[in-house]
């Protein structure tokens, strides 16, 4: 138990590696959590350089770091240099998470199921739905697999590479498909998994207008928090759900495979820069 705040003898360490990482929100909404639960662990941000992964492991083995986030550009090297990945983490052949087991490093991917615990935390569950995913990079693949699992009727990949769109619409199986625009008008659940929106762009990921009026818009970007798209979508009077959560979920999950805790939600979205 960590009574003052300070890091002591017994202070465990984890982190977050990425190029570059000095701007991540992950230390705060992390070490907001340990705070909450009164845990002696210390969570940092490490810089590793592209080519770095190999040795940040081994720094990992060697110095006895408890966890480690993996965040870009290291996602894939993270995934074939652990001894082992979780189903997700091989499937999408990305790891964002590596927890110790003894003395293997397990890789797992917790973006996918982060997203989905960010929707079901709003009371919106993917089970059923006509979901439509706009993107087809890591953030996209890891959100059309989980949307898969959690049940949905339908994951259509709106891409404009089409190859990619292909790849990442086969991570949802037989509910998977590519697809256009076109299939906004059926749709029951829009995600931007695009950078588009984020930061001073302003540009609108696409245009809700035909998004049947039930449909639930979600905005993978965070920063603005009320982006190009989820204006749109409220001033059509649309649902919406910002990307803090999935953020915030998928360092939770973290979290509760590194330190066997139930994570405190919400000191981590306050941290975050969440409500
Ligand atoms: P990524 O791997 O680089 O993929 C970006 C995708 O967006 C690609 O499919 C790309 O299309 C498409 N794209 C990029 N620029 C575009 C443009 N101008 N017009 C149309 N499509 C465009 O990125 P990522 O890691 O998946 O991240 C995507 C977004 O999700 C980022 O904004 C990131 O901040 C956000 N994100 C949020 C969270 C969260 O926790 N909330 C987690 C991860 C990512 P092509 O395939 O055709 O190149």
């Amino acid at each position: 138990m960590r009574l003052t705040g300070e890091p002591t003898g017994e202070t465990r360490l984890a982190g977050v590696i990425g190029w570059p990482v000095r701007h991540s929100r992950s230390p705060a909404i992390h070490n907001a959590a340990y705070r909450a639960l009164g845990l002696d662990w210390l969570y940092v941000a490490l810089p590793v350089p592209p080519g770095g992964v190999h040795d940040a492991l081994a720094g990992m083995r060697s110095l006895g770091i408890e966890g480690l986030s993996v965040t870009m550009p290291h996602k894939a090297a993270a995934a074939a240099a652990v001894d082992a990945c979780t189903a997700d983490a091989a499937a999408l052949r990305a790891v964002n998470s590596i927890r110790r087991d003894g003395d293997r490093l397990v890789g797992d991917n917790t973006d996918g199921g982060g997203y989905v615990d960010s929707l079901l935390a709003e009371g919106v569950d993917p089970d059923g739905r006509r979901c439509v995913v706009l993107g087809a990079g890591g953030a996209a693949r890891a959100v059309v697999r989980a949307l898969a699992g959690a049940g949905a009727a339908s994951v259509v990949v709106v891409n404009r590479h089409p190859g990619r769109a292909a790849e990442a619409a086969a991570l949802a199986g037989a509910v998977g498909a590519v697809g256009d625009e076109g299939a906004l008008a059926g749709a029951d659940l829009l995600v931007n998994a695009t950078p588009l929106g984020m930061g001073d762009d302003a540009s609108l990921a696409v245009d809700p207008a035909p998004l049947p009026a039930h449909a639930v818009v979600s905005d993978l970007v965070y920063h603005p928090r009320n982006t190009p798209l989820l204006a749109a979508a409220e001033a059509r009077g649309l649902r919406t759900v910002g990307g803090i959560g999935m953020l915030v979920h998928q360092a939770a999950r973290q979290l509760e495979a590194w330190t066997g805790r139930v994570a405190p939600v919400e000191a981590m979205l306050a941290a975050a820069g969440g409500e």
